[in-house]
């Protein structure tokens, strides 16, 4: 299958593939993606609202106690790591970038809590800079799709945009994620409603073994 086939296919059953974070600005952006590791972005989205009622600005946010913070963030898990990697970012952007969210990847990547997917995530979604991140469900679908064969994050995401043309990388990425998020999943795959199973070589294995 052609990427760009692989692409109308994924459409057609993800029609609403978007990011799913709720967001005003970079800064609530980035604190999103950030606050999602390990959770889903509905919970964030129950959370975001009052988190930046108080604290909508690097400024306000840096000058929050780690508690206030560890108190909103509580719902989503993993509070005491996520208030002081938001409390470490706001200070950074604050003080080092004047403010102001960093748009460039490389530059991103030096600030606290921020990984290389995180990066890309953002530059994408606010700056439509075309990137595909690789996070573990566009991992796992990638390799069960045959379009890479790695367990490597980092390569998958080298061996996908040789894959796809520039232009297709955000289509691409959150295709591949709307799958594996709400039907490729890790256990139990939607094998039988999705529209790839004919050119999926697991799938195939997966249907006449279960
Ligand atoms: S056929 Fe099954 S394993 Fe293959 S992509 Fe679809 S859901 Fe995943």
């Amino acid at each position: 299958m052609k990427p760009e086939e692989l692409i109308k296919v994924l459409y057609e059953m993800f029609p609403d593939a978007r990011c799913e974070l709720d967001f005003t600005d970079d800064f609530s952006l980035l604190c999103a993606i950030l606050l999602s590791a390990q959770t889903t972005d509905k919970q964030v989205n129950k959370i975001t609202p009052i988190l930046f009622q108080r604290f909508s600005t690097p400024k306000l946010m840096m000058k929050a106690s780690l508690n206030e913070l560890e108190d909103i963030i509580r719902p989503l898990g993993l509070a005491k790591n996520k208030s002081k990697y938001l409390s470490n970012l706001a200070t950074s952007i604050e003080l080092e970038f004047d403010g102001k969210v960093p748009n460039d990847v490389k530059i991103l990547e030096t600030l606290p809590g921020v990984g290389h997917k995180t990066a890309c995530v953002f530059m994408a979604e606010y700056y439509n800079e075309p990137h595909i991140a690789v996070d573990t469900h566009v991992q796992r679908v990638s390799n069960r799709l045959g379009l890479v064969d790695s367990d490597n994050v980092l390569k998958t995401e080298k061996e996908l945009e040789r894959i796809f043309k520039k232009e297709d990388y955000i289509k691409a990425h959150l295709g591949l994620l709307f799958l594996g998020r709400y039907l490729c999943k890790s256990k139990n795959p939607g094998c039988d409603k999705c529209g790839l199973k004919d050119f999926c070589k697991f799938g195939k294995n997966y249907e006449k073994n279960s």
